[in-house]
């Protein structure tokens, strides 16, 4: 049986099997259903084209031609390898260039039909216009072929592949992308000898600048300084923009003092003004500096370097520049993995309260305990609040940890019914916190323990620092009926206008004071001093880290009203200072037997 030939109707030359499939049963019903067909295929906004087995077009529809720029409306007869030919010299190409790329193009398409399930050929042209087509056999030799345009699709697909590696707003590389290209770097240099230097620097003021001419103004000194700092750079240097106003630049040079080149031109790249808006802006910066291999062996160690660096030009004036120095910025990430797993822990139960007595000097009656934190670390084991509780107040956790405290404490001794007062360590951060007094109220009110029978212990430094703001809050507290102690007294200023700038409801003696009163007499007249003066003030006198019986008669004879020490009790978790319930009735059971 012969081919059945192609059929044009209308514009459109139309696939015969197609025709005879739907017209066999259909008699009469031929042309209006190939006029149908015919519009069908030629509006399904593909290119569609029948190749016989021998790569003879015997059928397409109208947007073939369309979609590879030809002028003729009939390309039947034409084979697959002039149908290629014709479409790479509509692109653009040369004659010869048009002959190459068919050929190429044509063995791969032929590999595919002759294939059994056929597959997809991508064509990209000089112009920039993607084609797809989509080459399926139809099991005797012959093929359909369907042309897509997609070069839209594929563009977006590249500026998306693009904006993930690259910064939107200034073109340059981002974190993820320079981090790449930084290991890659160290990768090419590890055996040559050579290093890498990387700078790590943040704009100062980019919020002000927001603030003084909007933000498109700070977008635009971004760019600026991107773009100049891409002009400035030599062959081996890379600038990325890591973080918001944070830019990296690497550098691969063949000895250090290729750095006293690259450091002034890289800050006079960043302190040129720029104009903006007919205004001119200048920007300055600070920088940090690591070297490979001297400060790291990997990349992202460099950049974590570079940003401690960094971190500490920050604290100098506009245009430092420091080098990565392990005895300091070492120290840096000590407290920063230390401020980590302090917050972690706290969550994972790590921190308990300890419970330390207070007794009266007279008859060694319990009048209270002070709370002290404990942090039992998973690694490092127990790890003392001497340690870290300067870091909790540098980084801010102090405030959460030291409610966390007063929270736990009041919550425990209300469960063991804890006889006395409580007294609790307040930092002097926690007292610039404007909503602490509230803070404290709630946790009294939720807990159910009385203000009358908390005592907050405060040191000189609170009061000293920041005066006002941290009396109107210690008034506050005592408002609500707290007690507030003035802790570690005899040490640091011991000024007398701070004993009179509060109603104390307590003097705590540091226990300095008490070695030294065992050492010289000298020491024990100011523990006279001392004592007398909170007489003087009406205030009662606690004295701390007492140890031994010497040290106890000598504070009864100066007329010292409270003691503490590890001579009464060492700070004990709460079982052990109070035991509990059942035990006290077992205990009063006992009495009554
Ligand atoms: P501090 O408030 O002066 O607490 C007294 C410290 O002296 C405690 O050390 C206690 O264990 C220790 N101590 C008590 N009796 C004796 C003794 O007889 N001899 C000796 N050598 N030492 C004694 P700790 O628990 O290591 O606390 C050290 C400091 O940490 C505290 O000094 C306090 O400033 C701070 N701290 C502890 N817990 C907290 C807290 O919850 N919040 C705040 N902000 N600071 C706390
Ligand atoms: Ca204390
Ligand atoms: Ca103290």
């Amino acid at each position: 049986m012969s081919k059945p030939l192609p059929v044009q109707v209308g514009d459109a030359t139309i696939f015969p099997q197609v025709h005879l499939l739907h017209t066999r049963n259909r008699e009469g019903a031929t042309d209006e259903m190939g006029s149908q067909l015919a519009r069908a295929l030629d509006h399904i906004g593909q290119g569609l084209c029948i190749f016989d087995g021998k790569g003879r077009i015997t059928a397409h529809n109208r947007l073939l031609p369309e979609l590879l720029n030809l002028p003729e409306r009939s390309l039947v007869g034409r084979m697959l390898l002039e149908l290629n030919r014709m479409a790479a010299s509509a692109a653009g190409m040369s004659a010869r260039t048009a002959d190459l790329r068919a050929k190429a193009a044509l063995a791969d398409q032929l590999a595919l039909v002759r294939s059994r399930r056929g597959g997809e050929t991508e064509h990209l042209f000089p112009n920039g216009r993607v084609l797809r087509a989509l080459h399926r056999p139809m099991g005797d030799g012959s093929w359909v072929m369907t042309v897509e345009d997609v070069s839209e699709r594929k563009r977006a697909e590249t500026l998306a592949a693009h904006l993930a590696r690259y910064d939107a707003l200034t073109g340059l590389p981002n974190r993820a992308q320079f981090i790449e290209a930084l290991s890659l770097a160290i990768d090419q240099v590890r055996e040559s000898g050579r290093r890498i230097a990387l700078a790590s620097f943040d704009l100062d003021h980019l919020g002000k600048v927001n603030d003084a001419h909007g933000v498109e103004a700070g977008d635009a000194v971004l760019a600026g300084i991107a773009a100049r700092a891409r002009a400035d750079g030599r062959v081996g240097e890379l600038v990325a923009r890591v973080g918001g106003d944070e830019f990296c630049v690497l550098k691969t040079m063949e000895a250090e003092e290729e750095l006293e080149e690259f450091v002034p031109r890289l800050l006079r790249t960043i302190t040129t003004p720029i104009m903006v808006g007919g205004k001119r802006v200048s920007a300055s910066a600070r920088m940090g500096i690591a070297i490979y291999p001297n400060d790291a062996s990997d990349g992202s160690r460099l950049m974590a370097n570079a940003e401690l660096a960094l971190a500490r030009a920050r604290e100098e004036a506009a245009g430092a520049v420091r080098m990565y120095d392990p005895d300091y910025d070492e120290v840096a990430r000590h407290r920063r993995e230390l401020v980590r797993d302090m917050i972690e822990g706290l969550q994972r139960g790590e921190f308990h309260v300890a419970y330390q007595q207070q007794s009266s000097i007279l008859d060694g009656e319990v009048i209270g305990h002070e709370a002290l934190l404990r942090w039992r670390h998973p690694i490092r084991g127990a790890i003392g609040p001497d340690e870290f509780i300067p870091v909790a107040e540098q980084s801010g956790f102090i405030g959460q940890l030291g409610l966390w405290v007063l929270d736990t404490a009041c919550r425990e001794a209300m469960e063991v019914d804890l006889p006395g007062r409580l007294a609790v360590n307040l930092s002097p951060f926690q007292l610039d916190d404007v909503d602490l007094a509230d803070n404290i109220a709630r946790i009294l009110r939720t807990t159910g323990f009385s203000p009358s029978r908390l005592e907050l212990e405060v040191t000189e430094t609170a009061v000293v620092s920041n005066k006002a703001r941290a009396l109107r809050t210690l008034g506050a507290l005592q408002d609500l009926g707290i007690g507030i102690a003035l802790d570690d007294f005899g040490t640091g200023y011991s000024s007398i206008e701070t004993l009179r700038a509060l109603r104390w409801d307590k003097l705590k003696l540091d226990r300095s004071l008490l070695t030294e009163v065992e050492d010289c007499t000298q020491g024990r007249a100011i523990m006279r001093a001392v004592i007398s003066l909170g007489q003087a003030l009406g205030t009662t006198v606690l004295a701390e880290g007492v140890e031994t019986e010497v040290q106890l008669r000598l504070l009864q004879e100066e007329g010292c009203d409270q003691v503490q020490g590890y001579l009464f009790g060492r700070p004990a978790p709460i079982q052990q200072v109070r035991p509990t319930a059942d035990a006290d009735l077992e205990e009063l059971r006992g009495m009554v037997r």
